[in-house]
């Protein structure tokens, strides 16, 4: 199954993108986690990245395109997967399409976890993180067992700074204005479910498989 996972910061993108891998047997490619390990390796592609971040400038759609098809050519990937922060602009959605399409494969549904606005900020402030494993909760709709305390580790548990609302509306603010334009595009050739992010993580969950086993669409 190719799945594309979208959903501004704080809609439970990322926990919904690891059940699915996990769901699924299938990796769950992070760009954010690609572009972090790009920048410890040094080959022609990595430097050309460290150049851009390093002069504060944008990471170009082509240069992100070649790092995302390096990855995605790789043998885990060949039956699936699920992309989650890729991409993010029409000219890579096109790009991942040729991608896929060089290898008789394609797009099977986009997940787009929608979430009011006023309750991502709400849900922000709510994001727990472990300093040790980096495991996350939300102290309301993923608490962990005991408050304040990492349930994999028992280390302390703590809020992140910039999840403060300033920055999390300029951050919602971006997402919104950057990637309409995709979910459009998924949603002209009939991919686009869009989900209820609002709700537990595990009613999200179903709905999404339900979705994606096209028992409702
Ligand atoms: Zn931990």
């Amino acid at each position: 199954m190719f799945i594309v996972i979208m959903g501004p910061p704080g809609s439970g993108k990322g926990t919904q993108a690891k059940i699915l891998s996990e769901t699924y047997n299938i990796p769950h490619i992070s760009s954010g986690d690609i572009f972090r390990q790009a920048m410890t390796l040094n080959d022609e592609m990595s430097i050309e990245l460290k150049k851009a971040i390093n002069q504060g400038h944008l990471v170009s759609d082509e240069l992100t395109n070649k790092i995302i098809a390096r990855r995605l050519s790789q043998k885990d990937c060949q039956s699936g997967f699920v992309l989650d922060g890729y991409p993010r602009t029409v000219s890579q959605a096109k790009a991942l399409d040729t991608m896929l399409k060089d290898n008789n494969q394609k797009i099977d549904r986009v997940v787009n976890l929608y979430v009011d606005y006023r309750v991502i900020m709400e849900r922000l402030k709510k994001r727990l993180f472990c300093k040790s494993c980096g495991s996350s909760y939300n102290s309301v709709t993923n608490p962990p067992k005991s408050s304040g305390i990492c349930d994999q580790c028992g280390s302390e548990l703590y809020t992140r700074t910039d999840d403060n609302s300033n920055t999390v509306e300029e951050r919602i603010e971006v997402y919104d204005k950057v990637t309409k334009p995709v979910l459009e595009f998924y949603s002209k050739k009939g991919l686009l479910c869009t989900i209820q992010g609002n709700v537990p993580v595990e009613v999200a969950t179903k709905s999404i498989v339900d979705c994606l086993e096209e028992k409702s669409f």
